[in-house]
């Protein structure tokens, strides 16, 4: 017979100092409460589903042998027992159940103490035990410390009858130790991974969706809710295809295995935002070149577009600038000598009572050429304003005064409304006033023949600080198209209309730091809204 292992028999003297009574069932002292086996279950989570997991493939493999497995913490608790659920009742009988700690002192000679003490594999056959309780039973337990787990540590062990008994067990233990290590850190890393990819997808400032082969779509980020305003739980495992107008690429890429890039898509979402994308789209193949899915991604390309846009705008005035220069130098010139001679003959035909034909029109056409060029000059390069302090009321009123024999020939009311104390502004009052005539003038088109109102008010903002002048009109009116290009230079609707008239307007102002801005509706009339910060005393 071999000789027992010596801590065997250390153990069993022991228990034997202590007063153990062998013939009777042992009394556990230490039993986990129910929220504290509850809180210990929690924290060897994930070793107890790995360990259910392996139980489960030894318990199948030695379906002949009624047996049950522990697992036990660092302490020796028992936290979960699998396996035979007749030995499981016989065990409950003797006091061995889950949460009681399976120390020594208590319980006498067991294979997980012993095993948890010296640290390695432990096997314990019939009367090896201290109780003869357990004279009939062969244990077999392994202690385990995952050092990269947390350094969560505790046993696992088997309890057989001794007819079973083989060196089998302990070996079958001991590979299940290693494979919950393998097991548990794998489990982590895909976790890590898939955390990982988690992260990457629905930070990214882009949209990606995914479909299968079928175009059943699998992955919508975060980007994507937010550009189309589905939500990912709505239209996961939903044909992409219904998606305008991303489905229709998609449907094309799983049909024909075709890739897109860098198409400019325009998408209007469920809450009449629009977006510009620019969208990619490519088949998915497995390592067998078979076709598994679509992939989609796009990148919200709206504000690069404004912002080009505007570029092309910049680029216009400047093109325009550049040759208004060139314009104004070879044109201002002689038209000036040609009005100046023209003034000089009208005044010499007047003098000598003799009648020039078509005089006052050729001066008439003269004026608007010159009107023209100045006007084109102040748009491309207008000049800076020459800033006097200038009482808001004066200039208003003396406009107004310039522009009333027009209003009474075309039978408008021109109404104003200046019941405010005087609003020091520091402006160039001729530009100024060119600004409201502008306004003033297409206010009298607007209304034509028909008759109607315009009213010029003055107001203080008591907010912004900031004289506020409105111009409001009666008149056609103008659609929401129209509104968005009034500011460009050339945009008329009319016969004759040059186009430059709010472009130098809003020129002005914003030269001025002011603001302007415009409500209209077709048929009904048109407010002008001029805002220019008030002059203070300090300012200077
Ligand atoms: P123009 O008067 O030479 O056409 P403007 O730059 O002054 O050029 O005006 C541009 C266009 O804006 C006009 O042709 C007209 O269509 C529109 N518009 C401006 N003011 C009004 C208004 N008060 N009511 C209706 N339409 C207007
Ligand atoms: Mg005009």
């Amino acid at each position: 017979m071999e000789t027992e292992p010596s801590y065997l028999v250390e153990s069993r003297n022991r228990c034997k100092a202590a007063g153990l009574d062998p013939a009777k069932f042992p009394v556990p002292a230490h039993v986990l409460s129910h929220s504290q086996l509850i809180r210990q279950q929690i924290k060897y989570g994930e070793i107890l589903s790995v360990a259910r997991f392996f139980s489960d493939r030894i318990l199948s493999l030695l379906n002949n042998t009624p047996l049950v497995i522990l697992i036990t913490d660092d302490a020796g608790y028992i936290l979960e027992i699998y396996g035979d659920e007749s030995m499981k009742m016989m065990m409950v009988q003797t006091g061995i159940t889950i949460g009681i700690q399976m120390n020594e002192k208590d319980m006498g000679t067991n294979v997980i103490s012993l095993s948890l003490q010296e640290r390695k594999p432990i096997e314990i056959i019939g009367d090896g035990h201290y109780h003869h309780f357990l004279h009939d039973s062969a244990c077999y337990g392994v202690p385990f410390s995952f050092s990269d787990i947390n350094g969560l540590a505790g046993t696992v062990a088997i309890m057989t009858s001794v007819q079973f008994q083989s060196p089998f067990p302990l070996s079958l233990l001991s590979n299940m130790v290693d494979s919950m290590e393998r097991e548990i850190l794998l489990r982590r890393k895909n976790r890590t991974q898939h955390l990982l990819t988690h992260i990457m997808l629905n930070t990214l400032r882009s949209g990606i969706i995914i479909t299968d082969k079928f175009g059943s779509i699998t992955e919508f980020n975060q980007f994507a809710e937010q550009i189309t305003c589905y939500e990912k739980k709505d239209v996961l495992c939903q044909s992409v295809f219904s998606l305008e107008p991303i489905g229709q690429y998609l449907f094309e890429v799983l049909r024909q295995g075709e890739k897109f890039e860098d198409v400019e898509l325009t998408i209007t979402n469920g809450s009449g935002q629009k977006f510009i994308l620019l969208f990619d789209a490519l088949p998915i193949y497995d390592d067998h070149h078979e076709l598994m899915g679509a992939y989609a991604q796009f990148r919200d390309i709206t504000d690069r577009c404004e912002l080009e846009k505007q570029v092309i705008v910049s680029e216009k005035y400047s093109a325009i600038g550049k040759m208004a220069a060139g314009f104004a130098h070879e044109i201002r010139n002689p038209l000036t000598s040609i009005m100046g001679f023209m003034q000089l003959l009208m005044e010499r035909a007047r003098k000598t009572q003799q009648e020039i034909p078509y005089a006052d029109i050729m001066y008439l056409e003269l004026q608007r050429v010159n009107k023209l060029v100045t006007d084109f000059v102040l748009m491309a390069k207008p000049s800076v304003p020459d800033r006097k302090l200038c009482i808001a009321q004066n200039v208003l009123t003396e406009t107004v005064q310039l522009m009333e024999s027009q209003t009474i020939l075309n039978g408008i009311t021109l109404d104003t409304d200046f019941h405010t104390e005087p609003l020091p502004l520091f402006i160039d009052p001729i530009q100024m006033k060119q600004v409201f005539i502008n306004v003033i003038q297409n206010a009298i088109e607007a209304i034509g023949s028909r008759r109607g109102r315009i009213v010029v008010s003055l107001k203080q903002d008591p907010h912004t600080q900031c004289a506020v002048i409105q111009i409001h009109d009666n008149g056609s009116g103008m659609t929401e198209d129209e509104i968005k290009h009034i500011v460009n230079p050339f945009f008329t609707t009319k016969e004759d209309g040059l186009g430059l008239g709010l472009s130098v307007s809003y020129r002005i102002i914003e030269n001025h730091k002011g603001k302007i801005s415009v409500s209209s509706e077709k048929g009904v009339g048109t407010l002008f809204t001029i805002q220019l910060p008030i002059h203070h005393a300090s300012d200077c």
